[in-house]
């Protein structure tokens, strides 16, 4: 058999059930949380690898978007809207809604 994941148990923070790395040989680590239950270990398997089949470790897109993707969220397509422009952190801090 050749290996092409490997999974580890570590104790993550409570809110983190694991994440996904391509290595450089081509295979996956997959790391879990040790401290969550056999059943969240199973639904974070299937979220990292829908990050895996959707192509998500080779992608430029923002992280929250692609963990909503993983999560099956399905996401509207933003109008396009023109930014909101400040010139400094003092004109952001006071001019931020
Ligand atoms: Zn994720």
């Amino acid at each position: 058999m050749t290996p092409e994941f490997f999974v580890y148990y570590l104790p993550l923070p409570a809110t983190v059930h694991g994440s996904v790395r391509l290595n450089d040989d081509g295979t996956y680590s997959v790391y879990l949380n040790s401290l969550d239950t056999a059943e969240e270990w199973r639904r974070t398997i299937e979220h990292e690898l829908r990050h895996i089949e959707a192509g998500h470790l080779y992608s430029d897109k923002p992280v929250w978007k692609l963990e909503l993707e993983a999560d099956g969220v399905e996401l509207p397509e933003p109008e396009a809207t023109a930014p909101k422009i400040y010139s400094s952190l003092e004109d952001l801090r006071e001019n931020f809604i």
